[in-house]
């Protein structure tokens, strides 16, 4: 076994990709470096494919090593200087601020950023750029269940409880969740608790991997999981479930919800759902019998117009069963990307500031306004979310410049053919990547950048852990870091607020800015990270406490009660019809990882996952005289993609499901609904009106 920290040509960091963040040994070999697996306590010693063959991009052929710089000439994008490409950017940068004002230029940020970095860019975009356009892609993630946690709970914590807690439920129910194909590793704590005789509920409109070894399975029609949500409260209430004195000492406003799920008798739910009464009572009973049982939303429940409401409703079933704050207990949402937890606490999102604290409190703003050192009433207002920012760049009323790190919304955003000729629009457009990707190749200006084994810093799972990101090695010759890259543009364009390059130094100012708010940093250093290989937020004082466990006194709410919100089933935005008959979803494979850039670039993902399908019922593909293989064209009313049909009867014959890892003719989110959900902004991926038709 190796200890944590650094060893000569060995360090224990965490996997680059998602939120499991597996912990991992990488070490320097004559011929590359080899990946090792680590006991951490999200992955115990196991890592999926992803993980395993993460080293593989440090030396791939096709990283970028040198800025590129679109050449005017001809189009194309040429390799230039680092000094050509920051001037070619302040320039650009100033150009459009002085003629259409500060907001004319916007940030757009990733859930896959260090905690520094989150941090460094929205105090980049505040201070050094005074626009109030910054935000990121996890605004396409978990911001529907950040904002549901949020009204219920006082706080969004992914997991408010150790990851461990999954392995001792007697009753577990996934709601729009695959960690089969998602997490792998993760799969063991639901081994581990069907051994010891817990149950496994799956709620999903596809047979996926984790449905496959559920104890019951509820095939779902898209868009209707808040319908379930509410009928099963309404078993729980009618059977004489609920959690009366839970209900009385810990939470506020049953009574609405009571109202509201009187209506969502079984039957109705099983007209709009396809599930069945009996499974429906059969999920309501298993989870309110069982001494410990854990609810679990994720992107099937989330990416929907009414995501918050839905999630919402799941977090109003597990507040009237008493289940959060008690041990092995609890509403959770598994976050996806790397840092998606840590990613939007720190102020890369338009309406926050670090700490998790909003942007329009003022007490908030005198605070970190100390921290930075300027006056508060110079700090921008909130931004918008992110499609919203999207669709207005190079519009009269959006910015004209943008600033990209980490993300690829070319292939990520919804209606996503037009998000890319938005970004054509623009008068200057800058990617900070290490790989070309779709976004990257519409840039003027593109930036290389470090890769997660060549940079310390810190990143927060899904379960709110701080943990350590370790540098292996030294970034290639002619490539930067992301903080080197905002300090240098800081430093030419003359800005205050340019901030550190040094990760190091940018935690601790993250730690004075976070101090005293929901995500409460002060008191976690990396040496304390070292010792005890991550460290739970909120800890606010460096000899007090961490916190594994939230809820189990009071919720963070002014008076410790948690809040119940009566939710109503509403259609999804665009309904089948004569012309689109069929519903579309879409997901993720095992092989691949968000929008693609890095893992179709590794050779054993791309062999095992190579390109995109589109996955019909048999019965479907029947009526559509449509075979196996036989390349299928989507088509809804916003764009068009192309795929191989896959015939699965893991589908319903209702719906057409598409992996989103794709772009060019294979890209699912061509089709996908840009409707978004009014409290959180996310879009609605999830679900949509189709025909399928040979091309
Ligand atoms: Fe990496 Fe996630 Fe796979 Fe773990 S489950 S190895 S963190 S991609």
């Amino acid at each position: 076994a190796t200890r944590p920290g650094r060893t000569p040509r060995e360090v224990a960091t965490h996997c680059p990709y998602c939120a499991l963040q597996c912990g991992m040994i990488l070490r320097e070999e004559t011929d590359g470096v080899t990946v090792l697996p680590r006991q951490f306590p999200t992955n115990r010693g196991g890592l999926c494919q992803k993980g395993w063959t993460s080293a593989e991009l440090l030396d791939h052929p096709e990283r970028l090593t040198t800025p590129l710089l679109r050449d005017p000439s001809t189009g194309e994008l040429r390799p230039a200087s680092w000094d050509a490409a920051l001037d070619r950017i302040v320039t650009g940068l100033h150009d459009v601020q002085q003629r259409h004002g500060r907001d004319a230029v916007a940030v757009f940020g990733g859930g896959g950023l260090t905690n520094e970095k989150a941090y460094a860019l929205g105090r980049f975009a505040r201070v050094a750029l005074r626009t109030r356009h910054i935000d990121y892609n996890g605004r396409f993630c978990m911001s529907s269940a950040a904002a549901a946690g949020m009204r219920a709970f006082g706080v969004d914590r992914g997991l408010p409880f150790p990851l461990s807690d999954l392995g001792r439920a007697d009753t577990l129910l996934l709601v729009g969740a695959n960690p089969a194909e998602t997490m792998p590793p993760l799969m063991r704590w639901l081994t581990e608790q069907r051994e010891r005789g817990g149950r496994l509920i799956v709620i999903d409109p596809r047979v996926t991997a984790t449905a496959r070894q559920a104890d019951l399975h509820l095939q779902a029609l898209p868009g209707t999981d808040l319908a379930v949500a509410n009928a099963l409260l309404h078993i729980a209430l009618t059977e004489g479930y609920v959690d009366a004195d839970y209900i009385a000492t810990r939470t506020a406003g049953f009574t609405a919800v009571r109202r509201t799920v009187a209506s969502w008798w079984p039957a109705r739910a099983e007209a709009l759902s396809g599930v069945p009464v009996a499974d429906l009572e059969e999920t309501a009973r298993a989870l309110a019998t069982a001494q410990r049982a854990i609810i679990l939303t994720a992107r099937g429940a989330e990416q929907h117009a009414k995501g918050v409401d839905t999630v919402s409703g799941f977090v109003n079933l597990a507040l009237a069963l008493g289940l959060p704050g008690r041990p092995g207990s609890g509403y959770g949402c598994l976050t996806g990307q790397g840092n998606g937890q840590g990613g939007r606490e720190h102020g890369q999102k338009a309406d926050q500031l670090p700490g998790y604290r909003k942007i329009d409190d003022l007490e908030a703003r005198a605070h970190v306004a100390r921290v930075w050192g300027v006056p508060a009433d110079e700090l921008p207002g909130p931004g918008v979310p992110a499609y919203q920012l999207l669709d207005s760049l190079g519009t009269d009323q959006g910015p004209r410049a943008l600033l990209v790190f980490g993300s690829n919304p070319v292939v990520s955003a919804p209606r996503a053919g037009r998000i890319e000729s938005r970004l054509r629009d623009l008068d200057l457009l800058v990617v900070v990547d290490f790989l070309l990707s779709e976004t990257a190749a519409l840039a003027d200006v593109v930036l290389p950048t470090a890769q997660w084994a060549e940079e310390d810093g810190t990143m927060t799972n899904l379960e709110g852990r701080v943990l350590r990101r370790r540098a292996l090695r030294q970034p290639p010759p002619g490539v930067r870091t992301d903080l080197t890259i905002l300090a240098d543009l800081s430093t030419r364009l003359e800005l205050r607020g340019g901030g550190s390059a040094d990760p190091h130094t940018v935690f601790e100012e993250l730690r004075r800015a976070s101090a005293g708010g929901l995500a409460d940093y002060a008191g976690i250093s990396w040496d304390r990270i070292d010792a005890a290989d991550g460290v739970f937020w909120p800890c606010p004082a460096d000899d007090g406490p961490d916190s594994p466990r939230l809820f189990t006194d009071r919720f963070a709410t002014p008076d410790g009660l948690a809040r119940f919100h009566p939710v109503e089933h509403r259609p999804a935005a665009e309904e089948v019809c004569p012309e689109y008959p069929l519903h579309f979803t879409t997901g993720r494979v095992l092989a691949q990882y968000q929008s693609g850039t890095q893992t179709r670039r590794v050779a054993a993902l791309r062999r095992a996952a190579p390109d995109a399908f589109v996955e019909l019922h048999p019965d479907l593909a029947e009526r559509l005289g449509v075979t196996d293989g036989e390349p299928v064209r989507v088509v809804s009313r916003r764009g068009e993609f192309q795929a191989p049909a896959r015939l699965s009867p893991a589908i319903r014959s209702d719906t057409v499901f598409a992996p989103f890892h794709w772009g060019g003719q294979a890209r699912a989110n061509s089709v996908t609904n840009d409707a978004v959900d009014p409290v959180s902004g996310m879009p609605e991926f999830k679900i949509c009106a189709v025909r399928v038709e040979k091309p």
